[in-house]
């Protein structure tokens, strides 16, 4: 039997990004695979789903943690440019 779970009162927390937006869309990251690493032997071109934040563009750490091989600089969201 499956255990029923009232989700309304479920304890979620918001996760933001650093500028404190609570709103993030849909992006895929292509990533490379090499040869080596690869199932087939080939360099595999390798789609990864990821959450962009709607304000700065940028992909926050609770996503790009979950990230195979990380993300790039470009797409961590900056820390030192706040807004309070
Ligand atoms: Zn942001």
């Amino acid at each position: 039997m499956q255990k029923q779970i009232d989700i309304a009162k479920l304890d979620y927390k918001d996760c933001g990004c650093p500028q404190k937006n609570l709103m993030f869309q849909p992006v895929t990251l292509i990533k490379r695979l090499s040869a080596i690493m690869s199932e087939t032997g080939k360099e595999e071109i390798v789609p990864i789903d990821a959450f962009q934040c709607t304000l700065c563009g940028k992909i926050p750490d609770f996503v790009s943690e979950k990230i195979p091989g990380g993300i790039p600089d470009e797409a961590k969201p900056n820390k030192t440019n706040l807004i309070t």
